[in-house]
């Protein structure tokens, strides 16, 4: 999946690198560039997801691999789609991934160089104003096959253009009824070569040069003049710019301005998601979910609220590496990538999500026993808590059958289980309604039994998690499956809305919970250092932001393991 080759480094040893490591080598060897100074640059559209997380890593990765920095720069050359609260949520993102940019920029910054940029191809006889409507220029295009043909304004003087481009940013035209275009190649073979726009009259308000611009630039007249101008040495962007290397390296040579260079790699693509900002907000516009950053999002704000941890992000983005082809990443690795972090991290609690009752009719009424418990078996620092039992307890009610199969281990008439970090129970008898339904279940329980001093000799095979009924916490927990229905949403026929999973999201309204988690309450506060935890035999959980001490809320981040390949099949 990734491009990697396998070349000798300085000292002898066969290392992998990836096909942009090989070239920051080559180029730092050749002398061409003394340092690596690489840029994320955002547009401020929109929150960052999971694809950005990749391109941040491998921006951000690289450059501190080789010593250097990397700028933040949101591209706000668009006015009409960019916000101040995407800025503020792009930042917030960028850190709490793990990383720190040396400079922050923003390409309205340069609107003024940009300018004067333009003016030079003018007076250079490189760019020209055409009144051409764009359907005209579309029409003068021509096609892969067949040239274009110039525009009747191709051939004005410098002095007019200039004088044209100076009234156009003035205000004096209206919206759409002039361009200034690069004058490069009609007939070339790369479409975009073919005089391309470089500036547009918009008489919109931005977000920072407010109402002194009424000309933007264009996306390829921006992006690499700007990476010029902070003196980046590698721009490294996504394949479907590619087409547009060409024109990056003319502008750049026909400025005279510092080499920066564009390298592409293939985007993130993740299984039963979709990666686009423009659709993710329509999912928000039109309330499919909560928010840019539900928990079912693929936004880093999503995943941050669901319980994804930076380092686990980060894994993923390491392990699928850079590729220099499209392809669909399984969404099981991310998954699989945040077990692994939070089974190290994770404090470990019990919580009953569909409780029936069981009383221990031989354990005397009204006592309590404070038994101890690891809060994470992965962590020898970790310490215990208190977890108090008494004569009623609940576990869940798939816990128990009353016919029950051989090779079950769970609880039933006459059989044995154990209770986790408790005693062992065994089944006398239980009580049904008029439905069917189970009221009660009653136990004995053996006093020699208990875990970590367990002489009893009774052999339990099953352990089951367990909350003292008086000390039980009320918790809300929240479930989630896969966004969509289908592996690629984007490339389904129709209308990706029509692939929602309606059943995304399982609501428990009530579950119970040991009391410990309550003494957590004060970590279920808007910080991203709140804790993460296994509910024991359920999976990896973590506080929603929206919690309060009288009212947990609980994300499900991913369950113990991939239960749901197996059950979709
Ligand atoms: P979207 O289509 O989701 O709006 P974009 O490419 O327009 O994405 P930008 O804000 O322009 O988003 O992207 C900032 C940087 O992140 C760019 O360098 C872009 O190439 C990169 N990027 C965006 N999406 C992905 C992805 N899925 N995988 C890897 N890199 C991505
Ligand atoms: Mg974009």
């Amino acid at each position: 999946m990734a491009e990697t080759t396998n070349s000798p480094n300085n000292s002898g040893e066969r290392t992998s690198r990836n096909f942009l490591e090989e070239i920051m080598d080559n180029d730092l060897q050749s002398g061409r560039h003394t340092s690596v100074l690489t840029r994320f640059p955002p547009e401020p559209n929109g929150y960052l997801h999971i694809g950005h997380a990749k391109s941040i890593t491998v921006n951000f990765g690289l450059a501190l691999k080789y010593g250097g920095a990397t700028n933040l720069r949101f591209d706000d050359t668009n006015p009409v789609t960019e916000e101040t609260e995407y800025v503020e949520s792009i930042r917030n993102d960028v850190r709490w991934l793990g990383y720190t940019w040396k400079d922050e920029f923003y390409a309205s910054d340069y609107f003024e160089q940009l300018f004067g940029f333009a003016l030079k191809l003018i007076r250079d006889g490189l760019a020209y104003v055409d009144d051409s409507t764009s359907e005209e220029i579309a029409a003068m295009k021509g096609t892969p096959t067949r040239p274009g043909t110039d525009s009747p304004y191709r051939s004005r003087s410098p002095q007019e253009n200039e004088d044209l481009f100076r009234s156009m940013r003035a205000g004096e035209f209206p919206d759409g009824s002039r361009t200034l275009r690069a004058r490069i190649d009609m007939s070339s073979p790369n479409m975009l070569m073919r005089d391309p726009i470089i500036y547009r009259i918009k008489h919109a308000h931005h977000h920072r040069t407010g109402d002194q611009w009424c000309i933007y630039p264009t996306y390829d007249f921006a992006h690499g003049q700007s990476d010029a101008i902070e003196n980046i040495t590698h721009s490294i962007c996504t394949l479907e710019f590619m087409s547009h290397r060409e024109l990056y390296n003319w502008f750049i040579e026909k400025l005279g301005l510092f080499p920066s260079r564009q390298y592409e790699f293939a985007r993130l693509n993740l299984s039963y998601t979709i990666m686009s900002k423009r659709k993710l907000l329509q999912l928000v516009n039109e309330k499919y979910v909560d928010g840019w950053d539900d928990p079912r999002m693929p936004t880093i704000s999503g995943l941050r609220r669901r319980g994804y941890t930076p380092k686990s992000i980060r894994e993923f983005c390491s392990r699928i590496g850079v590729a220099k082809r499209d392809n669909l990443i399984d969404v099981s690795l991310l998954e699989f990538c945040a077990r692994e972090d939070l089974n190290k991290i994770s404090q470990r609690r019990m919580v009953v999500f569909d409780p029936v009752k069981v009383v221990i009719t031989n354990w005397p009424e009204g006592t309590v026993e404070e038994l101890e418990s690891e809060n994470n078996p992965e962590d020898s620092n970790g310490g215990n808590r208190i977890v108090p039992m008494s004569r009623e307890i609940f576990i869940e009610r798939d816990d128990f059958m009353e016919d029950a199969p051989k090779k079950y281990f769970r609880l039933s008439p006459g059989k044995s289980v154990r209770l986790k970090s408790a005693y062992i129970i065994t089944c006398e008898d239980f009580q049904k309604d008029e439905h069917g339904t189970i009221t009660e279940i009653h136990c004995t329980y053996h006093p020699d039994s208990r875990s970590g001093s367990d002489t009893s000799g009774i052999k339990a095979k099953g352990t089951l998690h367990w909350v003292s009924a008086s000390h039980a916490v009320n918790v809300e927990v929240r479930d989630y499956d896969r966004l969509f229905r289908v592996e690629n949403p984007a490339e389904e026929e129709g209308d990706f809305l029509d692939y929602v999973n309606p059943d995304s999201l399982r609501v428990i309204p009530v579950a119970l919970a040991e009391p410990a988690l309550l003494e957590d309450a004060r970590n279920a506060t808007d910080s991203d250092d709140r804790l993460h935890y296994q509910f024991l035999r359920k999976g990896y959980y973590y506080a929603d932001l929206s919690s309060t001490a009288e009212k947990l809320i609980f994300n499900q981040t991913v369950g113990l393991r991939d239960t749901w390949a197996k059950i979709n099949k």
